[in-house]
């Protein structure tokens, strides 16, 4: 039985009155502990806002309908959410994002190809479909991809965060796309970067001071 079953199953028991009252009280209780030890929030076994807003029952807006910010820390913020970090003692530029935010936006993204990621939940369906056409339309396929990495720009501490550790952001072919260079195979085949600023997809290959051909970020 697939979850979607079950939810409905049971919701039809509560409909129909075999789960009432104490009963219905103490299988709710039971599952908000549950939800809260899973989530890490307060553990009192109470069904209010805060645990049902852990469930994410397919309450996220189509990816169409998520707007495209500017790249100003304040506007990705505002689509993408908030987390509280702490910085890595031994690895330079690198944070640890709170626990509960990763579980909640971080989700595996299966390409095409057989390739594979993690990213924000609200622009893995969007990279995944530019990433085909992108590749159909230029014939070239990465061999690499990678996303969602919780650091600093350019792995300095003294820097911003980078997008990439809200998994809005990701490289390819990081090996054969080294930052000032031009020979990689962007550059050879084009249509491929198109297709991702024809979205409003940056290429930070547009940036002035430190271009960065491997990467691509869902702000404009
Ligand atoms: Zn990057």
């Amino acid at each position: 039985m697939n979850d979607d079953f079950k939810r409905r199953w049971n919701l039809r028991q509560v409909e129909s009155g075999v789960l009432e009252g104490d009963a219905l009280g103490e299988i709710i209780r039971r599952g908000a502990l549950a939800v809260q030890a899973d989530a890490e929030i307060l553990a009192d076994g109470l069904c209010g806002p805060d645990t049902v807003s852990q469930l994410d029952l397919d309450r996220d807006p189509p990816q169409s309908d998520v707007p495209i910010p500017r790249g100003r820390r304040a506007d990705i913020e505002r689509v993408y959410g908030t987390f509280d970090y702490e910085e890595s003692e031994d690895t330079k530029g690198a944070i640890i994002i709170e626990r509960g935010w990763s579980r909640r936006n971080i989700v595996k993204v299966d390409f095409f190809n057989g390739l594979y990621t993690y990213a924000h939940k609200l622009v893995a369906r969007e990279m995944a479909e530019l990433f085909e056409a992108a590749c159909l339309k230029s014939g070239y396929t990465p061999e690499k991809i990678w996303s969602w990495v919780p650091r600093h720009k350019r792995h300095d501490p003294k820097a911003g965060l980078s997008t990439h550790a809200w998994g809005i952001s990701f490289d390819v072919d990081s090996a054969k796309h080294r930052p000032h260079t031009t020979d990689g195979p962007l550059f050879r085949y084009p249509a491929w970067a198109k297709t991702f600023t024809d979205a409003n997809w940056t290429w930070g290959q547009h940036w002035t001071r430190y271009p960065d051909p491997m990467h691509f970020q869902r702000t404009k």
